[in-house]
This record gives structure tokens, sequence and C-alpha cells, in this order.
């Protein structure tokens, strides 16, 4: 029971870093502001979709990698020009 509740009061929170891809766009052009942004390197970015063979990728998109780490320090939210990102517990 003292056990259960000092677990549960120590709980690390966890957040979840959600990521509009309509507000977002296209994330190249606003130069990955969140990705740079990030002091623990949650934020990445990749290829919406896979590009036929010998094209080069097209479009990009922002995801979370590493969720667990994130601190809700604000900073990407903060320098998003689009308002595309929301953190939540
Ligand atoms: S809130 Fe802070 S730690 Fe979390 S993803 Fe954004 S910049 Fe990184
Ligand atoms: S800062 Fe905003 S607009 Fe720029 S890549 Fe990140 S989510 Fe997209």
């Amino acid at each position: 029971m003292l056990q259960e509740q000092i677990t549960k009061s120590t709980k690390t929170p966890r957040y979840k870093v959600k990521i509009d891809k309509k507000l977002c766009g296209d994330p190249i052009e606003c130069g990955l502001k969140c990705v740079k942004s990030c002091p623990f390197k949650i934020l990445a970015y990749c290829q919406r979709k896979k590009p036929k063979f010998g094209e080069a990728p097209e479009k990009f998109k922002v995801i979370s990698a590493f969720n667990v780490l994130c601190n809700d320090c604000k900073k990407c939210i903060n320098i998003c020009p689009n308002n595309a990102i929301k953190i939540k517990l």
C-alpha cells in the first residue's frame, strides 16, 4: 500500500507531443524550427511517403520520437510559427 503510494507520488509525468500535420504544412519551409529547438532532440522529421526508386523524397513531416523525454519546456510550441504543436499529459 505504502509502496504503491510512493510509486504514484514519484511517478514522472509522461507528456505526449502532438504535431498537427495540416497546420505544420511543409516543415522544411519553416526551417525545422521545432526540431532544432528541442533540447532533448525529441522531435525529428521523416518523409511522408516512400519515394519511388530513383526519385528524391518530396514531402516531409515532423514526428515526436522520444515522448518519454519531454519535460514540457514548451520551447517547440513557442517557436512554431503555425501553432501546430500541442503537449498533452
Ligand atoms: S516541450 Fe520541450 S522537451 Fe518537449 S518536445 Fe517541446 S522542446 Fe522538446
Ligand atoms: S516549427 Fe511548426 S511549422 Fe515548423 S516544422 Fe515544427 S511544427 Fe512545423
